[in-house]
C-alpha cells in the first residue's frame, strides 16, 4: 500500500537540531532554531508566565470544557489591543475580529484559506528571501502562484527598496502580499517609517491585499508599540487586512501553539461576515483551539501589574539579544576577520543573515561543530557570553580557510 510513499525530504530547521542533540562534542552549539536561550544557554520560562500559570492552577472554576471555535475571548480582544494599541479608533469603532489560532502558522493558514475560499485570492508574494513555511504554507492552501518580492540587497547587507517596489508595482491584480511587521526572518532587516508608507502606497495602488506576520511583536526595538508601527500605520489608512500574530517568541510559548488571526475591517457588519466564515474554516481544520497558552496571555495582558511585569522581561530578552550583536561583533572585530561585520550590531531581532557563503556554513558545523541554516541565518539569542568568543573563532576561521 505504502511501497510508493518516499521519504520525504528533512526540514531543516529541526533536522539541525537532530544533528546538534546527537553531537557529543562539548563546545557544540545550536544557532540554528529560532528559540530565545538565557546566557546559561537554557530555555527561559518567563517569570510572569509561571505567575499566571500557578494562578490558572490555583482558579478551580476553571475547566477544560470546549473553548469557542474563534477561540477564548479575553484573549483575542487582548491580542487585538496588543498590536492595535489601546483606544485605536477602528477597535473602538468594532471593525476588528480576532480568531484565536494554533501559532502564527496557524493564522497564516487560516488566512490562505479564507482569501482563497471566499476572495479567490490564487497569486501570494513573499519576500526575498523569507522564514520559510510562508511558501509551503500557501502552496498547502493550493495557490498556483508564490512569487517574491525582492527584499534583500546581499552587497550593501541593508533592504532593497527599489527592487522591492519595483516587484510590487509589477504584480499581477488582487496579489495577496506578506509583509513582516518588525524583526523580518531572516534578513534582521525592516523598512523604515517612510519606507513604509512607500511599501503601503504602492499595496494599495496594485489592490495588494496585505497579511502582516507578527511573530517579533517587541523582539525588534524592545517596545512593544514601536514594534507595531506598519500595522498601526496601515489600519490608520482605512485599509482592511490581516494580521497573523504569534505569541511563540514574546511570551516563550512555543509548544503551546498561541495565535490570532487579527482581521481589522471597515465596519461592524463585515466584520462578523469575515469571522463567521473563518469560523467555518477552523471548524474543518483545528475544530477550535486549546486553551493554556491563549490563557496565560489573556491573564497576563489583561492584568497592569503582570502586564508591566511581561514588558520589563521583553526587554531583557531584547537587550539580551543586542548585548551578544556588540559582543560578536567586537570579537570579529579584534579578529580582523575580512569582510564587513557592522550588520550584525545593525540588524534587529532574534536573527542575523551573516553573510556566511553555503561552504563556510558546513565548516562551521563540520569543524566546529556549530549549527546554523545554509542561508546563513544565526539565532542571535543561542550566543552566550561564554561561547560567544567560540563562535566568533569559527566565524573567522570559515572565513578565511
Ligand atoms: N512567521 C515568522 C516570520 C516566524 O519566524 C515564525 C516562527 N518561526 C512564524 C511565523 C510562526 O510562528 P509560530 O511558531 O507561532 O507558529
Amino acid at each position: 500500500l505504502f511501497a510508493d510513499v518516499e521519504v520525504a525530504p528533512a526540514i531543516e530547521v529541526f533536522a539541525l537540531t537532530a544533528k546538534y542533540n546527537e553531537d557529543t562534542f562539548a563546545e557544540k552549539v545550536n544557532l540554528g532554531v529560532g528559540a530565545y536561550r538565557t546566557d546559561d544557554g537554557k530555555p527561559w520560562v518567563l517569570p510572569v508566565v509561571r505567575n499566571a500559570e500557578s494562578q490558572m492552577a490555583a482558579d478551580l472554576t476553571l475547566n477544560h470544557e470546549y473553548l469557542p471555535v474563534a477561540g477564548l475571548p479575553a484573549y483575542r480582544e487582548a491580542a487585538i489591543r496588543l498590536l492595535l494599541g489601546d483606544g485605536h479608533p477602528v477597535v473602538v469603532e468594532n471593525k476588528v475580529e480576532g480568531i484565536q489560532t494554533l501559532g502564527g502558522t496557524g493564522a497564516l493558514r487560516l488566512a490562505a484559506e479564507f482569501l482563497k475560499q471566499m476572495l479567490k485570492k490564487d497569486v501570494v508574494y513573499v519576500s526575498n528571501p523569507t522564514w520559510g513555511n510562508h511558501r509551503g504554507i500557501f502552496k498547502a492552501a493550493g495557490y498556483s502562484q508564490i512569487k517574491e518580492y525582492r527584499y534583500w540587497d546581499a552587497a550593501n547587507r541593508s533592504l532593497d527598496l527599489k527592487g522591492m517596489l519595483e516587484d510590487l508595482k509589477n504584480s499581477p491584480d488582487n496579489s495577496v502580499v506578506i509583509l513582516h511587521t518588525c524583526a523580518h526572518n531572516p534578513t534582521g532587516t525592516d523598512p523604515t517609517e517612510d519606507q513604509w508608507k512607500q511599501i503601503i502606497d504602492v499595496c494599495q495602488e496594485r489592490k495588494m491585499f496585505l497579511l502582516m506576520d507578527c511573530a517579533y511583536q517587541g523582539f525588534a526595538s524592545g517596545d512593544l508599540d514601536k514594534d507595531a508601527f506598519a500595522v498601526r500605520y496601515i489600519a490608520s489608512r482605512g485599509i482592511e487586512f490581516f494580521v497573523a500574530q504569534s505569541f511563540s517568541k514574546n511570551f516563550g510559548l512555543y509548544n503551546e501553539r498561541t495565535g490570532n488571526l487579527s482581521i481589522i475591517t471597515n465596519s461592524p457588519d463585515v466584520k462578523l461576515r469575515v469571522r463567521t466564515q473563518c469560523e467555518l474554516i477552523v471548524r474543518k481544520m483545528w475544530s477550535n483551539p486549546s486553551n493554556h497558552g491563549a490563557r496565560v496571555v489573556a491573564t497576563v495582558l489583561n492584568n497592569p501589574a503582570l502586564y508591566d511585569e511581561w514588558k520589563q522581561q521583553v526587554l531583557i530578552m531584547a537587550n539580551r539579544i543586542k548585548l551578544m550583536r556588540q559582543l560578536l561583533y567586537e570579537k570579529l572585530r579584534s579578529l580582523g576577520t575580512p569582510g564587513t561585520w557592522e550588520h550584525v550590531i545593525k540588524q534587529i531581532g532574534m536573527f542575523s543573515f551573516t553573510g556566511l557563503s553555503l561552504r563556510q556554513v558546513e565548516n562551521m558545523m563540520n569543524k566546529h561543530h556549530i549549527y546554523l541554516l545554509k542561508e546563513g541565518r544565526i539565532n542571535m539569542c543561542a550566543l552566550t557570553t561564554k561561547n560567544v568568543e567560540y563562535v566568533a573563532n569559527a566565524i573567522h576561521d570559515s572565513v578565511i580557510s
